[in-house]
């Protein structure tokens, strides 16, 4: 049985005593276990990071950025077997797994770019003779800490930049599917990074508040559920630390009367159930505008029950199971709800079960209609297979419950109407939006984070949005020619 330790200074360590099961969810099994890092350990994780740090932010961003792309050669040729990691220990299909590990790299091909994206802003003459610039530098020992959904592209949506910045990295993956954290940084040291740049500490949340109190570590990056990210944040900014915090997710899919009806499904479908809806990302609301609701309802309930639910090992699989028997038995509770506040409920996930692999934490698609905005089910994030739909009788009335909704994260719009894709995309209230595109995730090089309820902070994540919140901004104004005046000057310079 695998026992998963600390990265700390390119060694595999931990003096801890204290571990956590780790468990195949497809089998309801535990495979092994994960330390919960002791103050030792976490001491020892502070000082490599505190001496690499003066090492690495003195070495050029041309030869940081040498040794991305060489980390970026690297993860290529990994990517089967860090999928295969993530499968075992989260439960998604192994190409659902592939695909994420190309998102996380693609910010890894970003931040390769860092010579060029360091570069400041230069002014001649500000005043006579006199020059300013604008230059960034690295904050110091930085930190994440990540969810269980993505435990290899959360992660690189944030050390790529901070370490391309000049900064350490700490990260504190999630518990629940520890291993591939360490592997990553280990195939980083292959590429040639120094230890201690990028340090892995395991653990729960005692872990996560040694990382928000110790006043050495300059900025946290968090990834997961809004109660959390919310706590991040506050005690964070107690600490003085820079801070971005991404939370939960209640993300909505409207279906105008004009839309093509089998694109919009075949977006539901993939958005709704893919990954078994453990994506912040995931469509869990269908907004259905005028009449098209009967048959958006009949064509997602007739294609959701032809998906095919079964574990990570069998190639053809369309969706694994949920991440642990307490999670599934929260997205059952909410199954209920849903019954008990009057919804109807069109698909029934609840009994699901597989031959061979009856313990496995699986849930089948579940589908409700008549959904209202005050019901549990539509207001809190359930994140697991389970679509709602409202039906609005206009454009305005979909708007507005995007708009009146606590989550901001992501929303889509399925329409022909150039002019109402416009005026949604200008007047929704939310961080990342699709046009006939039902995940909208941005690429690497823009920067992904939602509003309201889904981000807490100043900043989203990778992107410039990434390189900025990696760096301080610091203004230089220099003169060197012998100035014309003598003695001090009392008056703000005006030329
Ligand atoms: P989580 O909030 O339970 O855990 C996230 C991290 O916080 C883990 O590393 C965990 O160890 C730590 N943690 C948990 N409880 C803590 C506490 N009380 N104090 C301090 N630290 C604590 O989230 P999760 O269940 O791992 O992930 C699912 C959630 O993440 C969903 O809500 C999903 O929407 C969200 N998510 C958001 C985004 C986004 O970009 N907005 C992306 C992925 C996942």
């Amino acid at each position: 049985m695998k026992i998963i330790k600390n990265y700390i200074d390119g060694t595999v360590f931990s003096s801890s005593k204290k571990f956590l099961d780790i468990d195949d969810p497809s089998k309801g099994e535990k495979i092994g276990e994960v330390v919960l890092s002791s103050k030792e350990d976490f001491k020892k994780v502070l000082e490599s990071s505190k001496k690499a740090f003066l090492n690495w932010s003195e070495t050029t961003p041309l030869k940081r950025s040498r040794v991305l792309s060489k980390y970026k050669e690297i993860l290529e040729k990994n990517i089967d077997n860090i999928a295969k990691i993530i499968s075992e220990e989260h439960g998604k299909t192994l190409d659902d797994a592939k695909g994420s590990v190309i998102r996380g790299l693609e910010v890894v091909e970003f931040a390769t770019g860092i010579p060029h994206l360091l570069k400041g802003e230069f002014s001649q003459n500000v005043g006579t003779g006199i020059d300013s610039w604008s230059i960034r530098q690295p904050l110091g020992i930085t930190a994440g800490i990540t969810p269980f959904n993505f435990p290899a592209m959360v992660p690189m949506w944030m050390y790529p930049i901070s370490i391309a910045c000049g900064n350490s990295f700490i990260l504190k993956p999630s518990e629940k599917d520890p291993s591939c954290g360490i592997k990553l940084a280990e195939l980083f040291s292959e590429a040639g990074l120094p230890d201690g740049v990028l340090n892995v500490i395991n653990g729960d949340k005692e872990v996560v508040n040694m990382i928000l109190e110790e006043k050495l570590i300059s900025s946290v990056s968090f990834v997961g559920s809004t109660p959390v990210a919310k706590y991040i944040y506050e005690k964070s900014a107690q600490h003085g630390k820079r801070v971005q915090a991404l939370g939960g997710a209640k993300n909505h899919l409207v279906v105008m009367p004009d839309a093509n009806l089998n694109q919009a499904v075949d977006g539901i479908m993939g958005a709704a159930y893919g990954s078994a809806g453990e994506r912040c990302m995931a469509v869990s609301v269908a907004v259905a505008v005028g009449d098209i609701g009967d048959k958006l309802v009949k064509q997602i309930s007739d294609k959701a029950q032809t998906l095919k639910v079964s574990p990570w090992t069998d190639l053809s699989s369309d969706m694994g199971p949920v991440i642990s028997s307490e999670h599934k038995a929260k997205i059952l509770s909410y199954i209920d709800i849903g019954i008990k506040e009057g919804a109807k409920l069109v698909l029934d996930g609840r009994n699901f079960k597989i031959q061979g692999y009856e313990n496995g934490y699986f849930v089948g698609p579940t589908l409700f209609d008549d959904v209202s905005k005050n019901m549990k089910i539509y207001k809190e994030e359930i994140f697991g297979p389970v679509l709602s739909v409202l039906r609005v009788d206009t454009y305005e009335e979909a708007l507005k419950l995007v708009n009146d909704h606590a989550f901001g994260n992501g929303t889509s719009i399925y329409t022909s109407d150039g002019e109402i894709s416009r005026h949604f995309t200008s007047n929704c209230q939310i961080g990342m939006v699709g046009v006939n595109v039902p995940i909208p995730v941005p690429m690497a090089f823009h920067s992904f984070g939602g509003w309201k309820n889904s981000l807490f902070g100043d900043h989203a994540m990778h992107g410039n949005e990434g390189v900025r919140f990696y760096t301080k901004l610091k203004t230089v104004t220099s003169r060197w020619p012998k100035s014309t005046k003598e003695g001090p000057e009392f008056t703000m310079p005006t030329n």
